[in-house]
């Protein structure tokens, strides 16, 4: 083929998703295969907002409201946000890559963590970017060196709080002490895609920091709490400034009708998040407890998957629990060789990952 890309787009390692249900169950010849891979709301979509896309779907052959006006409005009242300071991205994932075209390239570099969401530094690199990854301290973002690794040329900085997929979470005051000292021409994007789950006292969202940093830009998503991942639905907040150049990279149309009705619908359903965040929490201490009764290495987590360490490595962990009828997911990419992330699910299938887990490591 004679067609080529630039260096940085063929060095690229590309994202890789959770392995889907359907894929499975056709290479294995299996019929009821749990997936536990991908950090999705096991008790399905907010009911509400199925209810509001399927009142949309008559209209999809109309364009939908290019940014979301009625979505930013009913964000900027859950939230207390100014709607001038809120864009919409087809999942958080596409703010990341908005902010990265914006923001870096060639000479213009980007500060993450080693073990990081992975989406960050593709994104950067795809811009051409140098991206400088700092290596965590107890699997947490080590924002002390972060922060001595920002230099002239940094034009952008990623901290995901709490993490995926190690599912540690840096506490408020720490990243108040790190937006003091980062200086002011480098966004600093905090990524708060579990930030529902977290229930330790020492933990908040950066939001409220916004007005003193204006360097500062939070994301979320409808995609883990609200259980809309399909839909593709995420939000930033930042000063307006940055909003607006965001938007100059934005491509028209890039959130759907269907997402944005749905969205709406699901931030208004507070029973069914309530009851998410519940079962959440149960199901967390339960598995964490067990496996670690098994004598298995877990990493301690406030979100709704966990970082299991096993004995052999993560790949043949994954591909012996996929025989079982299980999907997890090896995390040797993002620098976990003999790890697997794993997604809390209904009880009944909980039970049955931890006898799974059982009988693949001969515990
Ligand atoms: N940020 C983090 C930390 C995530 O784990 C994920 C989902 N894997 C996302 C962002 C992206 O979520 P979405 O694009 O579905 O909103």
């Amino acid at each position: 083929m004679s067609i080529s890309v630039p260096p940085h787009i063929a060095d690229l390692h590309a994202y890789v998703p959770g392995k889907p249900v359907k894929e499975v169950e056709r290479e294995l010849g299996l019929t009821s295969t749990v997936k536990m891979a991908s950090n999705e709301n096991p008790l399905g979509p907010s009911p509400r907002a199925l209810e509001a896309a399927r009142r949309c779907l008559d209209d999809i052959h109309i364009y939908p409201e290019g940014s979301g006006f009625y979505l930013c409005k009913a964000l900027s009242a859950h939230f207390s946000v100014p709607e001038e300071q809120i864009i919409l991205g087809n999942g958080s994932v596409e703010i990341i890559e908005i902010a990265a075209k914006a923001l870096v390239g060639p000479g213009r570099n980007a500060v993450i963590s080693e073990g990081a969401f992975a989406m960050f530094s593709i994104a950067c690199k795809a811009m051409g970017a140098p991206v400088k990854e700092i290596p965590m301290r107890d699997r947490t973002h080590d924002l002390e060196a972060m922060e001595a690794a920002i230099d002239g040329d940094t034009r952008l900085v990623f901290v995901a709080n709490p993490n995926n997929p190690t599912g540690t979470y840096v506490p408020l005051r720490l990243v108040e002490r790190f937006l003091e000292r980062v200086p002011p021409d480098v966004l600093v994007i905090l990524d708060e895609a579990y930030k529902e789950f977290v229930e330790s006292p020492d933990y908040g969202s950066a939001q409220p920091l916004m007005e003193r940093f204006p360097n500062l830009m939070c994301l979320g998503t409808f995609s883990k709490l609200h259980g809309l991942a399909a839909l593709r639905i995420g939000y930033g907040f930042a000063q307006p400034e940055v909003i607006s150049f965001l938007h100059k990279v934005r491509s028209p149309f890039n959130t759907n009708s269907l997402a944005q009705m749905a969205a709406m619908a699901a931030l208004e359903d507070r029973e069914f998040a309530e009851r998410y965040i519940a079962l959440n929490r149960i199901e967390r201490e339960f598995i964490c407890r067990e496996l670690q009764g098994m004598g298995l290495r877990i990493t301690p987590t406030v979100t709704n998957f966990v970082l299991l360490d096993v004995p052999i490595s993560g790949k043949d962990f994954f591909e012996k629990l996929l025989r079982e009828g299980f999907i997890v997911r090896p995390m040797a990419g993002s620098g976990f060789p003999s790890s697997v992330r794993v997604t809390f699910h209904l009880r009944e299938y909980n039970e049955r990952f931890l006898e799974a887990t059982k009988k693949v490591l001969g515990l």
